[in-house]
């Protein structure tokens, strides 16, 4: 334990640094709404706790977001800093009420790639969610025995989804001695695949946050016969469940997810939800409707034939998307340009906005990419 003079003088330092932050990284929301005040205001366990969230942020000051919570109340309970914050990554005016809204109701409607251009059709479409469970401590703050438990009780959820004619498929798990366990090339192949999660010890921004440590216990996915339905166990939230498969045919994209959701959510024990800002997530990012839908778009002409990522960025800025590497965040474009496109807010709209933003943006950038 440190002696309150020690925690005062380790505080200052640490002010010091979001300071230093603030000027040469204004990208960074954490260091960019951080208020000494509200930091002096806090007692000493709150300040502890404050510490451990921002930790990400401060290590790694070219942070787009700076914190991860580690407990669903972290939200409530630090709202003076992460509130800012959460408006101002998906851009909703201070005063308007949040207020979470759900709708799938888009499922059903037609929202296909070939209207825009029949060239679209077979690109790589991907829809998930993040969730986490109620019962335990978000990723950051789970001790082994938590992530072990985790993944017994996902086992016996997925052992019973094995029955589903629609859903059924296999259980990988990365425990090492787990009867689920998968080799090294089988780990390596799914990953290429863009199946399976890559190896989070390689991420410093989560292994700042304690998001990756004990890796790789706990860890593993679960895909179903078909390959187009995967869960993620124990990557930045306790779940992340997806549909993923090649073709245009956006809603039946939606549908896919959220059948297979509604399934695996009755199986297991309550996800943490709130009612201002809906499905609770490690990042604030990710809260909401905690849906990225992306799209595999190859855009040669917007990023240099895969050089420079930038003049898509800033096209895509325009239509509320956000243009990652096709190998995921952090990760440049790949062969031929091709790049991960998705709309960026997740919070203050509903599942189907995110799917219209992405057919409509997906229109507007294509069409940029056709004519410049
Ligand atoms: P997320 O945080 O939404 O899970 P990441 O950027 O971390 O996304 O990427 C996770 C994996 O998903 C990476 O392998 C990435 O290439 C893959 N991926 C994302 N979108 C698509 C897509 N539309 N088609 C195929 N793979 C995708
Ligand atoms: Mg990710």
């Amino acid at each position: 334990m440190n002696s309150p003079s020690e925690n005062t003088h380790n505080s200052e330092g640490k002010m010091a640094q979001i300071r230093a932050i603030r000027s040469a990284h204004p990208g960074n929301l954490m260091a960019r709404y951080f208020s000494e005040d509200y930091f002096n205001s806090l007692d000493e366990s709150k300040r502890a706790r404050l510490w451990r969230i921002i930790r990400t942020g401060i290590e790694n000051p070219d942070s787009q977001m700076g914190a991860y919570a580690r407990n669903s109340s972290d939200y409530e309970d630090f709202e003076p800093l992460l509130g800012p914050m959460i408006r101002d990554y998906h851009n909703i005016p201070c005063g308007q009420e949040i207020g979470q809204k759900h709708d799938w109701s888009a499922t059903t409607s037609r929202c296909n790639l070939a209207d825009i251009d029949p060239a679209l059709n077979g690109v790589s479409m991907r829809a998930r969610v993040g969730r986490n469970l109620a019962v335990f401590p978000l990723p950051g703050a789970m001790t082994k025995a938590q992530r072990l438990e985790f993944e017994a009780l996902m086992i016996k959820a997925f052992t019973t989804l094995q029955g589903d004619p629609q859903f059924g498929g296999d259980y990988l798990s990365l425990t090492p001695g787990s009867s689920h366990a998968i080799d090294e090339g089988t780990y390596r192949r799914r990953v290429e695949a863009h199946q399976m999660f890559k190896d989070m010890g390689g991420d410093r921004y989560l292994a700042a946050a304690g998001i990756s440590s004990d890796w790789p216990f706990g860890r593993g996915m679960y895909v179903s016969g078909s390959e187009d339905f995967i869960v993620w166990v124990g990557e930045e939230d306790h779940l992340r469940i997806m549909a993923m498969r090649q073709g245009g045919d956006l809603a039946a994209l939606f549908g896919r997810l959220h059948d297979g959701l509604e399934k695996l959510a009755r199986l297991i024990p309550a996800f943490a939800h709130s009612s201002r800002y809906g499905y609770v997530t490690s990042c604030p990012t990710n809260l909401g409707t905690a849906m990225r839908a992306s799209l595999h778009l190859p855009l040669p002409r917007l990023t240099e034939r895969g050089r420079n990522l930038e003049p898509a960025i800033i096209a895509a800025l325009d239509f509320g998307l956000s243009v990652r590497g096709a190998g995921g965040e952090h990760s440049d474009a790949g062969h031929g340009g091709l790049v991960d496109i998705s709309p960026s807010a997740r919070l203050g709209v509903t599942e189907t906005e995110i799917m219209q933003r992405l057919y409509q943006g997906t229109a507007a950038l294509w069409s940029l990419e056709i004519e410049s």
